[in-house]
């Protein structure tokens, strides 16, 4: 196995801190991560004594500056693409009402007993007498080993002391591919409530790790059956369960949108279509209805859908800008695709590439991904009917190129032909002809735009200027 303390950093941190008579070791996600085989380039020193001043002495051996976070005794510096944290060996206590604890100065044990999970508790020692020693007091390499999340204490201390642990376990298992030990998933189930103290930022910096993974869903089943999914993103657990009337059950949304979820993320690393593919039928809870003719309906899901995403943005803290408005447009259109299976006509396939513009691709990716069923005959049936409207859709954006359509005629020629200012009536030339455009009726072209202009305005009775 490769030297984990190779880079030059670490020997220079053991001079220093031979220097200084203090203790210092690396810890945490760096230690896992070297027996993982996982690229690491965060490093996080634990000093028995004071961390800023040791960092400081680093920092003039490299040249570097250290930035000193004064009010937790922490400081951090880069060095050649590397960030080394360092911070004095602590020993905590936990107030029930916060996660603000009592701290004190420790040992490197004492810190061990203060993280969150065994295999995030191993340390190297970079003292000169056992230099690359390991510490590991909790036997994290057997956890590692058997692919485990287990914490170091009692479980209901380790989560009451920091309930943000709960989802950090089931983040570390979805992006690790680990499971989590029995005793600290009934704690987490237990204790779930308590998360409700945590910052909206920390938990969402979590569920975007877990979104990463490989295995989105991974993820998801696992906040959902420990009850934090109920507490922190209540729209998706909603989407459990089946009602039946009449003998006649839907299909289960939660499942289904777990299966969309990982054929997405197979697909695709954009975060953000991943998104889309969670929360694509968040419409469905509350607009399902049963009709005696037609059984279960969902009509209007994709509109009432679109409309809750930037609330689930803005609750979860996540950005409202281009990011949002994609998933939320995404979302809406979602089902348009497919509905156009049973009429692929031009227009209908212009309107949607106009409609969706840039994310067409993305669009037609998330509603491939919404295939799915025990069936594979059904699966087989929807994906060819897919394959036609993928093929029109093409065949429309070669010959018409109306994914980034702007109509031939803009409103400043409108104006200046007929010496308006801008107003109502400029509007409704434009939307007439690009209307017309996208319905099919005229030509993707400046000539036919031109005469359609001069034809609406005089319905309108507007004269040319002038004339
Ligand atoms: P990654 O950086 O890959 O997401 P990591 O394990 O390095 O994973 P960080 O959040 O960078 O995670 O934390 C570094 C180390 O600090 C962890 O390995 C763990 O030892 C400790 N740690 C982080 N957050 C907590 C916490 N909430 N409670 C206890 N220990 C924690
Ligand atoms: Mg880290």
């Amino acid at each position: 196995m490769k030297d984990p303390l190779k880079p030059g950093i670490f020997k220079i941190v053991s001079r220093q801190a031979a220097a200084r008579n203090v203790r210092a070791y690396v810890i945490g996600g760096y230690v896992r991560d070297h027996f993982l085989k996982r690229p690491c380039t965060d490093i996080d020193i634990v000093v028995e004594g004071n961390g800023m001043e040791l960092a400081s002495d680093v920092a003039s051996v490299l040249k570097v500056n250290a930035t000193l976070f004064k009010n937790f005794g922490t400081a951090m510096l880069r060095y050649r693409g590397l960030e080394i944290e360092f911070v004095g060996a602590r020993k905590e206590s936990y107030s029930t009402d916060s996660r603000k604890p009592v701290v004190e100065n420790g040992t490197v044990e004492d810190d061990q007993k203060r993280r969150d999970f065994t295999i995030n508790a191993m340390a190297f020692s970079l003292q000169q007498e056992d230099y690359g020693s390991l510490t590991d007091p909790f036997n994290g390499l057997n956890d590692l080993h058997d692919k485990v999340i287990r914490t170091p204490l009692d479980p209901d201390k380790t989560f009451s002391d920091d309930p943000l642990r709960m989802i950090r376990a089931i983040r570390f298992a979805a992006q690790l591919e680990f499971t989590i030990d029995n005793t600290a998933f009934n704690s987490i189930q237990r204790n779930a409530d308590r998360i409700q103290i945590v910052s909206q930022e920390r938990i969402t910096t979590e569920l975007q790790k877990i979104m990463a993974s490989r295995k989105p869903s991974a993820g998801f089943y696992l906040l959902e059956k420990s009850g934090l999914l109920a507490i922190i993103l209540p729209q998706v657990a909603l989407l459990q369960g089946v009602e039946t009337m009449e003998g006649k059950g839907h299909k289960e949304n939660f499942s289904h949108t777990m299966e969309v979820l990982d054929n997405v993320a197979s697909m695709t690393d954009n975060i953000w279509l991943r998104w889309a593919a969670l929360l694509h039928d968040i419409g469905k809870p509350s607009t399902r209805h049963f009709d005696k003719e037609t059984g279960w309906t969902f009509h209007g899901h994709d509109f009432v859908g679109s409309k809750m995403i930037p609330g689930i943005f803005r609750q979860l803290r996540l950005p409202l800008g281009e990011e949002m408005k994609y998933v939320r447009k995404l979302v809406q259109l979602h089902l348009r695709p497919i509905a156009l299976v049973n009429n692929v006509s031009d227009s209908g396939a212009r309107r949607l590439l106009f409609e969706a513009g840039e994310d067409i691709d993305d669009l037609m990716l998330l509603c491939r991904a919404d295939i799915t069923s025990k069936n594979p005959m059904t699966v087989r049936h929807h994906l060819g009917n897919f394959e036609q409207v993928s093929k029109k859709l093409i065949q429309v954006e070669e010959k018409d190129a109306i994914r980034n359509f702007q109509p031939p005629i803009s409103g400043e020629i409108i104006m200046k032909t007929y010496n308006l200012p801008p107003c109502r009536e400029v509007g409704l030339i434009k939307d007439h002809i690009k209307e017309a455009i996208l319905d099919g009726k005229i030509g993707n072209n400046y000539e036919e735009a031109l005469d359609l202009m001069k034809q609406r305005a005089a319905e309108l009775g507007i004269s040319e200027a002038g004339a």
